[in-house]
């Protein structure tokens, strides 16, 4: 008999004060899957599962019913890692973090897209070193773009908008994300992407009505 295809997902919490998840939720996961399963935890605040393909659409609804967000995984943006907003949610940030995560979560792109969400200039959240990083800065936000934290070529990602207000934040992330899924190669991953476009270019054709 063949084994029923299995396809590996990416679930977490919702974004909060820290990535914790609450025991029903634990119990909710544990009950979906064979004893001997193996669950993942990523460095990217998130849990891979391997689940049968064709039971996945009710197990999601299950998951999402206690809390959990569920999100492909492979060559897709992945879900905002955040910092542990430490200092209160409206005063970090914590609903732009999540509209941000809304808008371009799960969007398939070239290579696995990977951005950071930082609540205030100490930056738990590495914004300085991610695909994309965003740096909350009193009342608006700093956009960093093209870091890269592996390899001996590790770097620094360069500010593109300061002290943007959250809708020009949202845009301008949703364009460029848009843009690299369109015209980037395939498996050329963001910071390579931008440096063979040139920093220039790809900022012109990713600025928006509000920029
Ligand atoms: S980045 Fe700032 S708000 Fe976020 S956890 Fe660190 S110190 Fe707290």
């Amino acid at each position: 008999m063949s084994m029923p295809k299995t396809i590996k997902v990416a679930v977490n919490g919702e974004i909060s004060f820290g990535s914790k998840l609450n025991a029903k939720q634990l119990m909710t996961l544990a009950s979906y899957l064979p004893q001997d399963a193996e669950l993942e935890l990523t460095t990217f605040q998130q849990l891979y599962l391997e689940v049968e393909e064709d039971k996945w659409k009710i197990i999601k609804k299950e998951l999402e019913l206690v809390g959990f967000h569920c999100y492909p995984v492979g060559n897709y943006v992945k879900s905002l890692r955040t910092c542990n907003f430490c200092k209160g949610s409206e005063e970090e940030g914590m609903p732009v973090a999540k509209e941000i995560n809304r808008r371009i979560a799960g969007i398939p792109v070239p290579f696995t897209l990977k951005p950071t969400y930082t609540g205030c200039p100490i930056g738990c959240g590495e914004p300085m070193v991610s695909d994309i990083g965003v740096m909350k800065m009193k009342d608006n936000y700093n956009l960093y773009i093209g870091g890269k934290s592996k390899g001996h070529d590790a770097e620094v990602g360069k500010l593109v908008g300061e002290k943007l207000p959250p809708e020009e934040l949202y845009a301008r992330i949703e364009k460029m994300v848009h843009y690299y899924s369109v015209n980037g190669k395939k498996r050329e991953p963001f910071h390579k992407f931008i440096s063979r476009v040139g920093l220039e270019d790809f900022l012109e054709n990713t600025s928006t009505s509000l920029s």
